[in-house]
């Protein structure tokens, strides 16, 4: 084509009135799905293969058509085909962020009509229709649902609508660039850094699975960071976690992301902080739920009490939460959270408000993370008459064996702790507890393990060596059914002891002792050696033996958890 210089003054027009509207506002289409479970497939057509499943109430924005088959963009940020009996289609007209709090939700336009919950300050909303002054939204946890348009900010449209305008539950608002500083530590084995903030953008580089990189900023989902030739590149933020001390230098104001109303008058709510996020159960009372957090899957799992009919999936990757469960189980609702990282979480719960804020922090991945360790320091309990039990005392020098004991499980404590384990002591000198009651500290917390640390005395001779004891017969259902695990930590502890302690090896035995018959943990009995014995009792005096003692008994603790 000649360009006349007419033609060329149209041209000049046309970018000019470009330049003057701004970037024309994108008008996407999101699909909420309907059937109960339906295929996500790789391609148009039956034939194609099954990617993942999604269910009802979900949400993914439509990129394109072809026949009865819409491609959507899947929450890890991969397409999937979807057949369009099973969406439906909503053209988003515009997106708008709430201002205030608490604000109701309705069932129809106008304040006549029934709330249905109640949304935050700050969350994003794709409008699908405009009635008066009323938008209807799907608001994350809750389905549709109309919103007064007064109460709303039209947010500015980004220029890459298919990765900022995230589905179902990441209602992160969009932002702007945010400036960051810091660094991230890459998740997914084997991640594309590309060359601008969309997935289809030119792959500059590969990273791998625990490299770190230097972040500069942070816009919508992606991270750009600097490369190791001084380059820069975009990495999606679901790949990759921040380390700590990576702050964005906005304001760390909290705001709100989820709101999930489970049943009348109780809320469950996600907020970020701008680092970790905060997890909040509004109206139930510390008696009313249950946390645990699983290791395995760095998740934690809520269970709460009293019926719900709140059913709904979704994530929060800027959180790093890959995963958002909701579901009622009996009379109760679960909701489940898998996390990017490992976890740790503390709770505080405001008894007046019936509010519990779970915070929730980044574990370092260590080997006994999460593993929680009763140790018992034998004897030293305080007897009527006040005087304090010493255990056995050494025939040469007259150790006290509470003293050898207290000694090897301080180091013990301070290996295991290294090692990411919560450590329990029974008591760290003395004690009032009965034995029963020792036992009872590792059943209250319900403890993984517990250890109780002796030294042996005999007074026949000639006998010295390591043991360690368990009980568990059949007899009793509870001690019966840990037999396995009992005597595993036996003999693994036992063998790990003999190899640094270097003595005798009299085995793993069997005895109805107060501390493992009450404990309804697994639970051992370690005999380090015999204060009985001169040279043993001369070993268990000396702090570098006792530190071989303790590095054994970590070793087979160790291997326990393996
Ligand atoms: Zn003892």
């Amino acid at each position: 084509m000649i360009i006349t210089p007419q033609k060329r003054w149209f041209l000049y027009s046309l970018i000019l009135i470009f330049l003057l509207i701004g970037v024309p506002v994108w008008a996407g289409e999101e699909g909420v799905v309907k059937g109960s479970v339906v295929n996500i497939r790789q391609g148009p057509g039956t034939t194609y293969k099954v990617v993942t499943q999604t269910k009802a109430g979900q949400v993914f924005s439509i990129l394109e058509k072809s026949g009865s088959w819409l491609k959507i963009r899947l929450h890890n940020g991969q397409d999937g085909w979807i057949n369009k009996d099973y969406l439906e289609v909503n053209t988003v007209q515009k997106q708008v962020t709430v201002n205030g709090t608490n604000i109701n939700v309705r069932k129809g336009p106008g304040t006549g009509y029934a709330a249905i919950g109640k949304v935050q300050s700050g969350l994003l909303l794709s409008v699908y229709e405009e009635k008066n002054d009323w938008y209807r939204v799907n608001v994350p946890g809750l389905g549709q649902a109309w919103i007064a348009n007064w109460l709303t900010t039209q947010t500015t449209q980004n220029n890459t609508p298919t990765n900022n305008t995230t589905p179902a539950g990441n209602t992160i608002p969009a932002s702007d660039t945010t400036p960051m500083q810091g660094t991230i530590t890459i998740t997914g084995s084997t991640v594309n850094i590309r060359q601008k903030n969309t997935l289809d953008a030119p792959v500059v580089t590969k990273v791998n699975a625990g490299d770190r990189l230097s972040v500069l900023s942070k816009q919508g989902d992606w991270y750009q960071v600097r490369l190791a030739d001084g380059s820069t590149g975009w990495i999606a933020d679901w790949l990759a976690i921040p380390d700590n001390g990576t702050t964005p230098s906005r304001s760390d104001q909290e705001s709100e992301v989820l709101i999930a109303p489970i049943a009348e008058g109780k809320t469950f709510k996600i907020i970020d902080t701008g680092a970790r996020p905060i997890l909040v159960l509004e109206g139930w009372n510390s008696t009313e739920y249950k946390i645990s957090t699983r290791q395995e899957t760095n998740s934690i799992v809520l269970e709460l009490q009293g019926p719900s009919e709140r059913n709904y999936e979704g994530k929060l990757t800027r959180l790093g939460i890959n995963n958002i469960k909701i579901y009622p189980q009996a009379d109760k609702a679960i909701i489940e959270m898998a996390f990017a990282y490992p976890i740790t979480q503390s709770v505080n719960y405001i008894g007046n408000l019936k509010v519990t804020r779970i915070l929730v922090g980044t574990a370092e991945n260590k080997q006994l993370s999460g593993k929680v360790i009763v140790l018992d320091p034998g004897h030293a309990s305080v007897q009527s008459g006040g005087w304090l039990d010493p255990g056995a005392l050494g025939k040469t020098t007259g150790l006290k064996e509470k003293d050898v004991n207290l000694s090897i499980v301080f180091k013990l404590k301070t290996l295991l702790e290294a090692d990411g384990a919560r450590v329990v002591l029974t008591h760290a000198g003395q004690t009032y507890l009965s034995l029963a009651e020792r036992a009872q500290v590792a059943n209250n917390i319900s403890a993984n393990i517990f250890v109780s640390i002796h030294s042996n005395f005999s007074d026949g001779n000639n006998i010295s060596g390591h043991s360690t004891y368990y009980y568990a017969p059949s007899s009793d259902p509870v001690l019966g059914s840990q037999r396995t695990s009992r005597q595993k930590l036996a003999t693994l502890v036992q063998r790990e002891m003999v190899k640094t302690g270097g003595r005798n090896d009299i085995g793993v035995l069997q005895a109805n002792f107060a501390v493992l018959r009450e404990t309804t943990v697994p639970s051992i009995l370690v005999e380090t050696a015999f204060l009985s014995d001169k040279t043993e009792e001369s070993l268990l005096g000396s702090d570098a033996y006792r530190q071989k003692l303790a590095e054994g008994i970590y070793n087979g603790i160790k291997a326990y958890f393996q």
